[in-house]
């Protein structure tokens, strides 16, 4: 059994709208000022000192099932030359196996009953898989039109699967498992904050990698957003590594988006709006904005790029063609390149990586 502890440099939490500081408790809400005031933000963790950019990060050992390390290719396609970090290629074939090792080692770290994710897509599996190696009861929490392919490997891992009518109930639900004493993998509050930020921290890892990877800081990357976990990590991980002076900027951020939602916010909408369309761009799908996600998008000089279900399908053929197989949602951030070239977000030599996250070969 895996013994995980927290290292002992987090000394609290700050929200990373209104800077208010807050003890090292758990938080599954985001800051409770800004929720109360209607306006939910994530909240990050504070870490005592800084020696180096390795040590912020919350576990020494984490639970791992070799997440992480995951390649940095150099593709040419139509789209010119850019560069992809795959994350297709982590264990369960998501980026979000990432976050389920941090998630899974606190829910150890700090003796939950378990851990409970409301999940339609690849999060589900991936919570449940590192649950299983870890030896926790996990529960997940889908609605009934669950890929069910996706749904025999979750139960397959032995966790118990419920199906809700609507994604509403799934939250819902997920709140009595809390107040069960379950560790929340996934957000359940609405407007949403981002998930338990003890698990966003692993996603910083990405900026890191990508830096000694490629030997130098790229000028930009795009990244799929939903509710902007992903974006948020890797914009922590980029600005960490500028405070200890590794890096002198920070690459802009794209957020690709599959129809309008934080366009709207940047154009001055309410980022606590809602945004209804329907998508098949299942991973990317949702009717919301977090301040997390736009934050990293503002604060790093990015932008929002929509791309279109045809678009996606076809670098997702563009790519296979590569021999690099792509979930759909996943390719929308090779076909946001070319937004960012045609619209001349960034100058003609600048370097773009597209963080791809999650394979084609895991049901969506
Ligand atoms: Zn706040």
């Amino acid at each position: 059994m895996n013994q995980s502890k927290f290292c002992n440099e987090i000394i609290g939490y700050q929200c990373i709208k209104c800077k208010r500081e807050y003890p090292f408790e758990d938080m599954y809400e985001g800051c409770p000022r800004c929720k109360s005031d209607g306006k939910p933000s994530s909240v990050k963790p504070i870490y005592q000192s800084l020696f180096s950019g390795e040590n912020w990060l919350p576990f020494e050992r984490p639970v791992t099932l070799g997440e992480g390390g995951t390649p940095l290719l150099d593709v040419t396609t139509k789209h010119g030359k850019f560069y992809i970090k795959n994350e297709a290629l982590n264990p369960t074939g998501s980026h979000k196996d990432r976050m389920s090792s941090f998630t899974i080692s606190m829910a150890i770290a700090n003796g939950y009953q378990g851990v409970v994710a409301a999940s339609s897509g690849n999060a589900g599996l991936s919570i449940a898989s590192y649950a299983s190696y870890a030896n926790i009861p996990c529960v997940i929490i889908s609605t009934e039109n669950l890929n069910k392919q996706l749904a025999s490997y979750i139960k397959s891992t032995g966790a118990e699967l419920i199906l809700t009518k609507t994604s509403m109930e799934r939250w819902e639900l997920t709140e009595k498992y809390v107040e069960e004493g379950f560790l929340s993998a996934t957000n359940y509050i609405n407007p949403p904050a981002g998930s338990q930020p003890i698990g966003v921290q692993a996603y910083k890892l990405i900026a890191r990698e990508c830096y000694r990877q490629l030997g130098f800081t790229p000028n930009a990357m795009a990244v799929p957003v939903s509710r902007g976990d992903l974006i948020w990590g890797i914009y922590e991980g980029f600005s960490e590594l500028k405070q200890v002076k590794l890096i002198g900027k920070i690459p802009k951020l794209f957020a690709v988006e599959p129809f309008e939602r934080m366009t709207k916010v940047l154009e001055g909408e309410e980022y606590t709006s809602h945004f209804d369309q329907y998508t098949n761009l299942k991973s990317i799908a949702g009717e919301t904005v977090t301040w997390q996600a736009l934050q990293a998008v503002i604060e790093s000089n990015g932008h929002a790029i929509n791309v279109t279900e045809e678009e996606a399908i076809d670098s997702q053929a563009v790519m296979s063609r590569k021999g690099i197989h792509l979930e759909l949602s996943s390719a929308t951030a090779i076909a946001a390149i070319k937004h960012i070239r045609r619209d001349q977000l960034v100058e003609e030599n600048d370097s773009i990586v597209a963080v791809t996250t999650s394979s084609r070969f895991t049901p969506i």
